[in-house]
């Protein structure tokens, strides 16, 4: 097989050839420490101040409200622990939904045993909070909402606007992990009403290791690490000044002409979802029909379990992802498939497929050779379908 059709871009991305060009130089002859005061320490301080103006101008915020972090992880747990005991004395209560990734429902659980409340917010069949549930949620105590801004197993997006409107005149400060989103479809921090916003640069073609929190100017936070003065005293540690340049750099490439990539990707993501309904019996879409990032695919097959379709896929040089996570060992579907509703054994029939702007019609082609018989395949080994296919039972 020569070729891997790469369609795990939600997993992570490629570092562009011009993002590594400019990472280069600050391995090798730009190595000074930015906090130094000689010509080559001056140099990387500059750099860093670069890379920052470049992430503020692509949220549209001001440069003073970026701060660097070592990954979309750090970013969630900042933003909400900061946030969390920054303000323990005026209340104590999160509202937050139950489909969040992993670093901010963990952040979160983990808070409930330093003695906050949390409300997990359910979703409906296609992934989307209530409003309404929203706001009757909010109590006196309520210090922070954190909504994500697109899922990163179902590609749903939240509707932000509103919920940034509903916090603000609540005077709730709002944190969106928009760490899918950034790069991806346009955002706006000021239009949105988005008070902190999470992004990894590895998720939009840059550096792995690099993450941003951005924080409203006027906003005050706990911080996490304790040490020097970097990051305006916000978050010691010696900068990684190669993986902030080259976030700066990916940043901005992923940003320009953003409506033309969208609409290419999208046009991708809409071909491969309309074959695979139309040829592939027993399967839905998850995640909402519209309301989707413009390169997620998530359907659930019946009568197959996810990991044998990655097996079986990757064999054919195609690299996807499962909604499971019995690749990691546990036993439990995603939780985000089951708080769309969808049974045990459904979830456990998930593939996801998420692509970027390298991806092409060939890869869609090539995908609809590769997976219709694949599904056949696994599902003849299952007694279930054979009962169904002999009309024995129904679903
Ligand atoms: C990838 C991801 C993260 C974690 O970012 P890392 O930089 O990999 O730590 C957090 N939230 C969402 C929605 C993600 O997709």
């Amino acid at each position: 097989m020569d070729k891997v059709i790469y369609l795990d871009h939600a997993a992570t991305t490629s570092v562009r050839q011009e993002v590594v060009q400019e990472m280069l130089p600050y391995f090798t002859e730009k190595y000074g420490n930015a906090s130094s005061i000689y010509a080559i320490g001056r140099e990387s301080k500059k750099a860093i101040e670069d890379a920052r103006e470049k992430v503020a101008k692509a949220l549209k915020c001001g440069p003073k409200e970026v701060f660097f972090t070592g990954s979309g992880t750090e970013s969630d747990n900042w933003a909400i622990k900061g946030m969390a005991f920054a303000n323990r004395e005026k209340g104590n209560h999160i509202i937050t939904t139950a489909v969040e990734h992993h670093a901010v429902l963990h952040t979160c659980q983990y808070l409930e045993k330093e003695g906050f409340e949390v409300t997990y917010l359910p979703v409906d069949e296609h992934g989307v909070i209530s409003l309404e549930q929203l706001e009757k949620a909010i109590t006196d105590k309520t210090i922070l909402i954190s909504v994500m801004f697109a899922n990163n197993e179902i590609g749903t997006i939240q509707p932000i606007k509103e919920i940034g409107r509903i916090a603000r005149e609540k005077g709730i400060y709002f944190h969106t992990d928009a760490v899918q989103a950034v790069g991806h479809v346009p955002i706006d921090v000021n239009e949105y009403n988005i008070d902190m916003l999470s992004l990894s640069a590895h998720k939009f073609h840059g550096p792995k290791g690099v993450g941003v929190l951005y924080v409203r100017k006027g906003i005050k936070i706990h911080t996490l690490l304790q040490g020097g003065a970097h990051e305006r005293g916000k978050r010691a540690g010696t900068e990684n000044i190669p993986g902030i340049v080259g976030a700066g750099k990916a940043i901005e490439m992923a940003t320009k002409d953003i409506e033309d990539k969208v609409s290419k990707i999208q046009a991708l993501r809409d071909r491969l979802i309309t074959e695979v309904l139309e040829k592939i019996p027993y399967c839905r879409l998850n995640g909402h029909p519209t309301q989707r990032l413009p390169g997620n695919v998530n359907f659930s097959f019946e009568f197959i379990e996810g990991e044998s379709l990655l097996l079986m896929l990757d064999m054919k040089g195609v690299a996807a992802s499962s909604g499971s996570a019995c690749t990691s060992g546990a036993l439990d579907p995603s939780h985000v498939l089951l708080a769309i509703g969808l049974p045990h054994e459904i979830a456990h029939g998930s593939l996801r497929l998420t692509f970027g702007d390298d991806n092409t019609e060939q890869d869609v082609d090539y995908v609809m050779e590769v997976l219709p018989p694949i599904v056949e395949r696994l599902r003849e080994m299952s007694p279930l379908y054979e009962e169904v296919k002999r009309g024995v039972k129904h679903v």
